[in-house]
């Protein structure tokens, strides 16, 4: 009976950390603080195993509920969901009323991508303005479980904002470790205002990730990067919240942006574990955009190869996404292949286009989000996607994350960083396709009507 003891009890009936890797396959408790296999050096992976009376239909009917109460638990819209976490029912939550992001009916995109109809799931109108949140509320949780006095994390910025903003709600020491001159200023403004102790590497992404994984040895410190399995099950519930938005209706696709990877592996199992519970009865195809300057996920799926090769040195000016060496593809990898998805890269020019689209419908995203639409574009020419399909793409974070791009965009001063390629400046410049830039007036009414009619003029026509 050994196999049952180790399986802790949680809201829904137990769980247990698994190691992905079929051969090996080791098991542990929820409460050893572990980041990879012991034994074989493999991703780790939180296994639920729901009790046996669990019904699908009451499942829905108490999240419905939870919509009406005014319960810290209920309020989050990851802790409401959570018969799905690998936490006991009454464990002190830390929270800052994540999730609850919207769904948006978005024409002006559909349109651009010669699809009937599309919808965006904003994860960039969380608290600290990226889906980070989601998965931060049950990591920064679970350090206080394991009595952490330290979180820390390497991070493209969202990362970082998002753990020294739950650290501080914990009372937390923070630490960040983010490559030097790498993140937008707008995410370290916030990493900086919620008190962590901020510490700039020289190096890339990836030297941080290398260098953090060292420090993780040392038992105080508790490493939250999304190697770590406690943000995935946070990240997850976005699946649950995303079908109950569309009352459990399964849309055909679900496109991300791919990084470091950990959102698609986690909207990958969340799917999985809604379907394993019979709340839906099949599974959306999930399908992953890269950035093409930092696509080794997209370069893999082109390849006969079944190992993902890293990029030494990843660019692209959408900082959230450029990473070389994913800590977490094989978890994408699986949940890519058992939806039936697809991994694509696009271009930093196709990016930015999609970028000021999805601003002009009135919502906005970063650099990284706008590979979502970019991608989607790409995928309905290519035929991959019908026209008249189900689609929801995935926006991870919040305009004002990088406010620099956008400014730079609009007024053509958008360069491209690949300065081995030989190009020129000018040859890097980005076209601003939809550029919309402000324009100088005189402070009088005449003035006004017509810098009014001009802006009309110059953007008739366009999206
Ligand atoms: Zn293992």
């Amino acid at each position: 009976m050994i196999e049952t003891e180790r399986f802790q009890k949680t809201a829904l009936g137990g769980a247990e950390q698994r190691c992905i890797d079929p051969a090996c396959g080791a098991r542990f408790g929820l409460n050893e603080r572990l980041y990879v296999c012991p034994s074989c050096g493999g991703l780790l992976d939180v296994v639920l195993k729901a009790a046996n009376d669990t019904d699908p239909r009451t499942l829905r009917a108490v999240w419905t509920s939870r919509l009406a109460s005014f319960d810290p638990h209920d309020r989050s819209g990851v802790w409401r969901y959570r018969e799905l976490l690998p936490f006991a029912g009454d464990t002190p939550i830390v929270t800052l009323a994540e999730g609850n992001t919207p769904l948006y009916d978005a024409p002006v995109s559909a349109a651009y991508c010669e699809l009937d109809g599309l919808t965006l799931k904003h994860q960039g109108c969380n608290p600290t303005g990226s889906f980070k949140d989601t998965g931060m509320t049950t990591a920064v949780t679970q350090a206080l479980i394991l009595r952490a006095r330290t979180v820390v994390c390497a991070s493209t910025g969202n990362t970082a904002a998002s753990l020294a903003a739950y650290a501080a709600r914990a009372h937390l020491q923070c630490a960040i470790l983010v490559p030097r001159g790498q993140i937008s200023h707008n995410k370290l403004a916030q990493s900086l205002d919620y008190g962590a102790a901020v510490l700039e590497l020289d190096g890339n992404f990836d030297d941080a990730m290398r260098v953090i994984r060292e420090l993780a040895e040392d038992e105080s410190i508790y490493l939250v990067n999304s190697i770590n399995p406690f943000r995935i099950e946070g990240q997850k519930t976005v699946a649950a919240e995303l079908l109950q938005q569309r009352d459990w209706r399964v849309p055909d696709h679900v496109v991300v942006p791919g990084g470091n990877l950990g959102n698609s592996s986690a909207l990958g199992k969340g799917f999985k574990e809604l379907k394993d519970l019979g709340l839906i009865d099949r599974l959306p195809r999930l399908s992953v955009v890269q950035a093409e300057g930092a696509a080794p996920f997209a370069s893999l799926f082109g390849s006969e190869s079944d190992v993902l090769t890293p990029i030494e040195h990843p660019q692209t000016l959408a900082t959230a996404i450029k990473i070389g060496a994913p800590v977490s593809w094989q978890k994408a990898l699986r949940a890519v292949l058992e939806s039936g998805g697809t991994a694509l890269s696009v271009s930093e020019q196709e990016m930015a286009d999609a970028k000021a689209v999805i601003g002009r419908e009135g919502i906005g995203c970063e650099p990284a989000s706008a590979t979502t639409v970019a991608g989607l574009k790409q995928l309905v020419a290519s035929g991959v996607i019908r026209s008249d399909e189900d689609v929801v793409a995935v926006l991870t974070g919040h305009i004002l994350k990088d406010t620099d791009y956008a400014i730079k965009y609009h007024q053509e001063e958008l360069y491209t960083h690949d300065r081995t390629s030989g190009k020129t400046k000018e040859e890097r410049r980005l076209t601003g396709t939809y550029s919309n830039p402000p324009a100088r007036v005189k402070a009088t009414k005449a003035a006004i009507v017509e810098g009014l009619r001009r802006h009309e003029q110059e953007h008739s026509g366009e999206a």
